[in-house]
């Protein structure tokens, strides 16, 4: 069984209060920010790798992202993946999620031979949840989302996916995209074998022309979304300072909220 993990790097949200938005290419600066593999996508690694050791087969995991990207492909490689691919190119730039799908569904094209294709169900900073349907939709494969438990009987899923009114259990046949939900497991933390593994494994790098694809199909240019605008939404309320000794910042207060105090 041939898998592969589509896999993010988002900004670690630990850090999101450094995170700052740029008003004239309108998108996030992430350079002060570190970044980690997408939570979701750790889900993903994880039922892919378990999936495998069912039987023979591979787990490669693929990003499209700058070169940094190389850390959480190392430490994906580290959970247990066989392979990693890094789709790096600087006509990538700008991409929006349809750009995005089409370099990682020509890389999936170009590995052939994938039974499953895994992603998570969202990522941490962009959200659309586009990313898995699109790429199932360009490489003509069905896709189940949202799925919170998966087993695999022969060459058919079995999927229990959330839903707004509940879940609802879908079967289908491989090839097949599924995405997941928190729920599904526990991911695993890389172990020592693992590190050695990845340090010996490395990670290929492909760009646009490895994909066969021409300027037109990639970053900006590739991408129908059109940014308009990006604000931070100004607080909704806003916050006092009090400041003096407890029972001065306590009298303060109960001034403010226009309460009586009761004699003690
Ligand atoms: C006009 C425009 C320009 C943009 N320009 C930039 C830019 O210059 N730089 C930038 O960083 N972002 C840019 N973005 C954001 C970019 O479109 C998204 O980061 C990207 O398309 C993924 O969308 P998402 O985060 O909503 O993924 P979702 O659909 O929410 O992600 C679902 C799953 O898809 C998979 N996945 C998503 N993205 C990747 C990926 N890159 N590699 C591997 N797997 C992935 C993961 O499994 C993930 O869990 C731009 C967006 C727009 C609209």
């Amino acid at each position: 069984m041939n898998i592969v993990v589509c896999m993010k790097p988002v900004p670690d949200p630990r850090r999101w209060g450094k995170l700052k938005l740029d008003p004239r290419t309108m998108l996030l600066r992430r350079d002060e920010v570190p970044a980690v593999i997408n939570p979701l996508d750790r889900n993903a690694i994880e039922q892919a790798v378990a999936l495998r050791a069912a039987g023979p087969g591979t787990v490669t995991v693929i990003s499209m992202a700058p070169r940094e990207a190389e850390e959480q492909l190392a430490e994906a490689l580290a959970m247990g993946c066989d392979r990693a691919y890094l789709l790096s190119d600087a006509a990538f730039a700008g991409a929006d999620s349809l750009a995005t799908a089409r370099c990682l569904a020509a890389a999936i094209r170009r590995l052939g031979d994938v039974d499953l294709v895994c992603c998570g169900s969202y990522s941490l900073d962009g959200s659309t949840s586009q990313v898995g349907p699109q790429i199932a939709e360009l490489l003509d494969i069905p896709d189940l989302t949202h799925v919170t438990a998966l087993s695999l009987q022969g060459g058919t899923l079995r999927a229990r996916c959330a839903t707004e009114g509940g879940e609802t259990v879908y079967e289908c046949e491989l090839p097949a995209l599924v995405t997941f939900d928190k729920e599904v497991n526990v991911p695993r933390t890389a172990s020592m074998t693992g590190i050695m593994r990845a340090v010996s494994a490395g990670v290929t790098c492909w760009t646009a022309a490895d994909l066969g694809l021409s300027p037109a199909e990639v970053g900006l240019g590739g991408s129908p979304t059109q940014m308009l605008n990006i604000f931070t939404p100004p607080a909704a309320r806003k916050g006092e300072m009090l400041e003096g000794s407890p029972s001065q910042m306590a009298a303060a207060l109960v001034a403010k909220l226009g309460l009586r105090r009761h004699a003690s």
